[in-house]
């Protein structure tokens, strides 16, 4: 007999303790309860997987867990949270066990090496479709921002590789690379700049994570903050593969407008340079005109890019 949707629920999605003492009461009841410890806000986030739209039909179950968990790691970790709760809500087109049992350990797995409980959720029927609400902890009035970059602060990006997630979609879409193992690994099984998020709370001006490219992504502060910028194209970091890539095809925004490297940007002021303590690359300057502008081999050009829409 197939199994039951409380059965589904208690045999994939249950964990026996919860770990993080924020969380009183998790899966089982009509709602889970979490107690926010004085001096601090609750940052919360929500997205959705959707089968066809957000990732290939047939892909990698447990790889896919580990991805849903990720992405909503990194909204967190662009505030500054440092997570402690989520709920799943998942549509299933039928009960396949297997495919469930691959799927929860890749989420279960990374949400254990957070201390983030599974606390709720919902299960029903229907076309695939995965979503999930994550949870943070932020110390009252220091969530980072979009809003607070100023004229003169320079911009970061954390990590060795832009454009590496995006290169490893290329690989699945059958583009052939050299380094095919290491992109492929960036794009299915991204890390979440938790730990990032948290430690340049205390000196970053503004932050946001790189879901659609940094054309894309950046603007969102620019706009917010009413500024604009310069890019240093030559300052991205990239690696082997991305730049053996811009060689091959002269694609040279491929790194920039590319997504899913979820990657921080962020912006600190020149005072405060001297208390960045995580990895990271500085690639341009906040200016007062308006815009995003490149530096490239010399000239410098408005870069007018769109990240992914779902509606046009
Ligand atoms: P209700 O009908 O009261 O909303 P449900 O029958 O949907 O409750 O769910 C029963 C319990 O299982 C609830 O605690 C709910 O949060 C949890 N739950 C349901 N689906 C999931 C899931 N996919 N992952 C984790 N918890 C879930
Ligand atoms: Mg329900």
């Amino acid at each position: 007999m197939a199994i039951s949707e409380f059965g589904l629920i208690q045999r994939f999605f249950t964990t026996p303790l919860i770990v993080n003492p924020v969380n009183k009461l998790g899966v089982g009841d009509d709602c889970a309860l979490m107690s926010i410890p004085d001096g601090y806000e609750l940052a919360v986030t929500v997205d959705t997987m959707v089968e066809g739209v957000h990732f290939f039909a047939g892909a990698n179950p447990r790889q896919l867990g580990r991805k849903l968990l990720a992405v909503n790691l990194s909204d967190l970790a662009a505030m500054g949270a440092a997570p402690v709760s989520v709920t799943l809500a998942l549509t299933l087109p039928e009960v396949n066990e297997s495919w469930l049992q691959a799927f929860s350990q890749g989420f279960l797995d990374l949400a254990k090496s957070y201390s983030v409980d599974l606390v709720g959720g919902d299960t029903t029927k229907g076309p695939l479709t995965l979503t999930v609400q994550a949870m943070g902890l932020v110390p009252k009035g220091k969530a980072l921002k979009r809003s607070g970059a100023k004229v003169g602060d320079l911009i970061f990006v954390t990590g060795s590789g832009l454009g590496d997630s995006g290169l490893g979609l290329k690989v699945e879409q059958g583009y052939s690379c050299e380094y095919s193992e290491w992109v492929l690994q960036k794009f299915h099984t991204p890390d979440p700049r938790v730990s990032e998020g948290i430690e340049i709370r205390q000196y970053a001006s503004s932050c946001i994570d790189l879901s659609d490219g940094l054309a894309s992504d950046l603007p969102h502060i620019l706009g917010k903050s009413s500024v604009g910028a310069t890019l240093d194209w030559g300052k991205l970091p990239l690696s082997k593969a991305v730049k053996q890539y811009v060689e091959l095809t002269g694609d040279w925004a491929m790194p920039l407008t590319a997504g899913e490297d979820y990657e921080l940007c962020f912006t600190v002021a020149p005072a405060d340079l001297d208390a960045i303590n995580i990895e990271c690359t500085q690639v341009g300057v906040i200016e007062p005109l308006e815009g995003l502008r490149v530096r490239r081999m010399g000239n410098v050009g408005e870069l007018e890019v769109t990240g992914f829409e779902h509606f046009c």
